[in-house]
């Protein structure tokens, strides 16, 4: 557990950085500061690993302040992801995941063969491991920097805006990456982010700063949305909320589905049992999208498919399910179990009730 009591921040010029903080980063969780600009992230996050060091307060690691600890010493423990990757240019790939536990003492062979592992890990294909950092992507190299960061296995790991300099669909990417990978990893990590999109996505705990480096609150992402502080952490978060806060309660098995008739391409309408809308599947049962058997003619075809609802997984959220529901052009929200198969449907309507209710049995509990 990273842990920051009555910390601040006064740089020689006078500025008030970070103003008395106190919060724990908890052991194998991801924690996200996040806050507009200069309020005072980075500077706090640089105190963990004592590039910067406080003006007062104790920042400390499993009970251990990291003032009593070599600061070389320290820095082994905690991985640095920064943002651009920071990766070496005159190296390779490998030889870029390689080089601090080579710098430890780690054998040539052995550093780089847990170096393809780890490029495995972050996504990266081998093919990649002889290039040079300007041979690949904005999206590639923070990969590289993310598989650097990990290579001593070290338990804590900082993160700079380590997704801010790529495109938004890299970003994505990169994201739900970097979110399955700590599921296998389970580090403990803070990372620092202005989009509070990011943060409410990637945090098991989400620190919300506010201007002058004081923190406005730390909460669930759920818990930020629902119940934020103040109005400034009500405006920082941003509208929608009631929508989004869907997002992280689960489609619980009391949201009944109903069946649905279904149909492969090539069927001949008059075979199906049914005589309107039905939904396409594939030979693994995954639904396609929608067909009107109607506008069908002698067989259906995959052109006649209306791809434009989204399939929710029955695993997946309320945010999800309602979602499905409304893109349907049936109005009537697939929803998929494990392996794409089709499980049924739901209606918004349905969604609203099971919302209420749960919102009911919460107020009587
Ligand atoms: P954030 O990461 O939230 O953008 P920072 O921690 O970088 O904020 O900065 C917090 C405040 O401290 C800002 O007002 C910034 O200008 C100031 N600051 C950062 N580094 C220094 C420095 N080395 N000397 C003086 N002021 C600094």
């Amino acid at each position: 557990m990273i842990t920051f009591e009555h910390v601040s921040k006064v740089y020689p010029d006078g500025t008030h950085a970070v103003h008395d903080l106190t919060f724990d980063a908890p052991n194998g969780r991801l924690t996200v500061l996040v806050g507009p600009s200069g309020c005072g992230k980075t500077t706090s996050m640089r105190m963990i690993n004592r590039l910067i060091d406080p003006t007062e307060g104790v920042v400390s690691l499993d009970g251990q302040d990291t003032r009593s600890v070599d600061a070389i010493d320290l820095r082994r423990k905690i991985g640095y992801v920064i943002q651009s990757a920071g990766l070496f240019p005159h190296r390779t790939v490998v030889d870029n995941v390689a080089a601090l536990p080579r710098l430890l003492g780690a054998g040539k062979k052995e550093a780089r063969s847990r170096a393809l592992e780890l490029l495995a890990k972050v996504g990266l294909d081998e093919r990649y491991a002889r290039r040079y950092p300007y041979q690949l992507s904005g999206g590639q190299q923070q990969r590289v920097g993310v598989a650097r960061a990990l290579a001593t296995d070290p338990p804590f790991l900082l993160m700079d805006e380590p997704f801010s300099a790529v495109d938004p669909v890299v970003r994505t990417q990169l994201q739900d990456s970097f979110l399955q990978l700590q599921r296998d990893i389970g580090k403990t990590i803070v990372m620092v982010t202005h989009d509070i999109d990011e943060a409410l996505k990637l945090g098991d705990q989400v620190a919300v700063f506010r201007e002058g480096g004081t923190l406005a609150q730390v909460a669930t992402p759920a818990e930020l949305l629902a119940h934020p502080a103040d109005a400034f952490v009500a405006d920082f978060v941003g509208a929608s909320r009631g929508y989004r806060a869907l997002g992280f309660v689960e489609a619980t098995a009391t949201v009944e589905l109903a069946d649905e008739v279904t149909v492969r391409v090539g069927a001949r309408p008059a075979d199906v049992v049914g005589d309107a809308w039905c939904v396409v599947v594939d030979d693994a049962d995954a639904p396609l999208g929608w067909v009107d058997l109607r506008a069908a003619r002698d067989v259906v075809e995959e052109r006649q498919i209306d791809f434009s609802g989204t399939v929710a997984r029955a695993d997946g959220s309320l945010r999800d399910l309602l979602d499905a529901a409304l893109s349907s052009p049936t109005g009537r929200g697939l929803v998929a179990g494990p392996g794409g198969r089709l499980r049924g449907s739901v209606t918004a309507d349905e969604v609203l009730r099971h919302i209420a209710r749960e919102r009911e049995a919460g107020v009587a509990s």
